[in-house]
């Protein structure tokens, strides 16, 4: 029972040191978040020691009387969430939830449509070198010089290449899709409809976005995005196609379900349908919204910085840095040297190359979860806006993240 910090002094001077970092900087990748502490003292309890496979109640292990709860709390709650007739809460991630997703559905060799990695899209949507794009054969839409997807070109490419299932959804988007028009466009070809709501699932689930889950045949979600909870994948389906997604995970894709983790997601389910996560995703969308309009500033404009689409209806915004003398890694690198984290991203016919791009995404979920307000996040923005001119004081920027890190501290306490 020796205590980590005594144990291996190494990896929890790492630990430590990480906490340091995410409570000095602020942290605006959009798929990141902070787990409520309840939620990480589920996940690092002795759930860890439990082989479970199998489902609650029809186990291949003894001694799973406690996990079965656990897990089937996991299961009515997620369920209840999003209003799903079945949920598998097994997927150890959100490329995990695919793989199986499309086990379930397809065999190699079939064909699939997604949204095209530098227009949005996730590496298993059909990226060429990802098992999806490896094991089908993978038809791209795209999005339009509007920054929206061409629903268009969805339908055109869905009735020339009749795909057997049309994924939608996304990692790097501004907008909301139309799942009414993907629904209809995968029933007139006879294809699955499977949407990918990892990013904006816990603004589905505060009601601020529509639900995939009535159009769809499969939806696939990570947790720990805008949901706020441990990193893990769920799939959510129709009951017809409960069995073959249960035996697509395992033991499809799957060995021993993560039941630490699986009792973490059932935590921040409970969470997720509380008043104050509800206000917690206004606030999300909120930041959003007010970075988007800072970014488009006549200050900003001038020197070469611009927001994909005009605008954001969901947690993040892209910006485009094609006419600015900035590259994506070059901005990536100021703001974090001013101590705000984000990531570059492809855009859209992008000139420069994938390892250096011409975008930022950048998302508001975990500073609302740090309680940021509209007043907070104008403040980020214009730290944002003022690290992106030529002429930048990096102390005096600093200073004000620092400010804002202070103003709204971060698991005051952990040590
Ligand atoms: N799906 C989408 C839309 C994502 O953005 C991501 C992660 O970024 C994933 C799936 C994969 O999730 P994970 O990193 O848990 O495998």
């Amino acid at each position: 029972n020796t205590p980590l910090h005594e144990l291996d002094p190494a990896v929890a001077a790492a630990v430590d040191a990480e906490l340091r970092r995410q409570q000095s900087t602020l942290e605006m990748i959009a798929s990141e978040n902070f787990a409520p502490v309840a939620v990480m003292e589920a996940q690092g309890s002795v759930l860890t020691n439990k082989y479970a496979e199998g489902y609650p109640g029809r186990r291949y292990y003894g001694g799973c009387e406690h996990v079965d709860v656990v897990e089937q709390i996991a299961i009515d709650r997620v369920k209840e969430l999003f209003g799903a007739e079945h949920a598998n809460v097994q997927p150890h991630s959100g490329a995990q939830a695919n793989a199986a997703a499309m086990f379930a559905l397809l065999k190699p060799g079939d064909t699939i449509m997604g949204l095209n990695l530098a227009h949005g899209g996730h590496l298993t949507h059909g990226m060429k070198i990802n098992f999806s794009g490896k094991l089908y054969d993978v038809v791209a839409y795209h999005v339009g010089d509007d920054g929206r997807v061409d629903m268009a070109e969805v339908e055109r490419l869905a009735k020339e290449n009749k795909p057997k299932l049309i994924v939608a959804g996304w990692s790097a988007y501004p907008r909301q899709l139309d799942f009414a028009a993907f629904r209809r466009i995968a029933d007139e070809v006879g294809a699955y409809l499977m949407v990918d709501m990892a990013h904006f699932a816990g603004l589905v689930a505060a009601g601020l976005h529509p639900n995939p889950v009535p159009h769809a045949h499969v939806v696939t979600t990570t947790t720990h995005k805008t949901l706020g909870g441990p990193r893990g994948g769920v799939i959510l389906s129709t009951a017809e196609l409960a069995k073959k997604i249960n035996s697509a995970v395992f033991p499809g894709q799957q060995g021993g379900p993560l039941e630490h983790v699986i009792a973490a997601k059932a935590v921040a389910f409970k969470v997720c349908a509380s008043e104050d996560f509800k206000e917690r995703q206004r606030r999300t969308l909120e930041g959003a919204r007010i970075l988007a309009e800072r970014l488009v500033g006549d200050d900003v404009r001038a020197v070469g910085v611009d927001v994909l689409s005009g605008g954001t209806d969901v947690h993040l915004v892209l910006v485009d840095l094609r006419d600015s003398e900035l590259d994506g890694q070059q901005a990536e690198d100021r703001l974090h040297e001013v101590g705000i984290t984000v990531n570059r991203n492809a855009i859209p016919n992008d000139p420069r190359p994938p390892m250096v791009t011409s975008g930022l995404r950048i998302g508001t979920p975990a500073l609302a979860t740090r309680g940021f307000t509209a007043e907070d996040f104008a403040e980020v923005a214009d730290v944002i806006a003022e690290t992106l001119k030529p002429s930048y004081d990096v102390e005096a920027l600093r200073a004000r993240v620092t400010a804002l890190a202070e103003k709204h501290p971060l698991y005051p306490g952990l040590k």
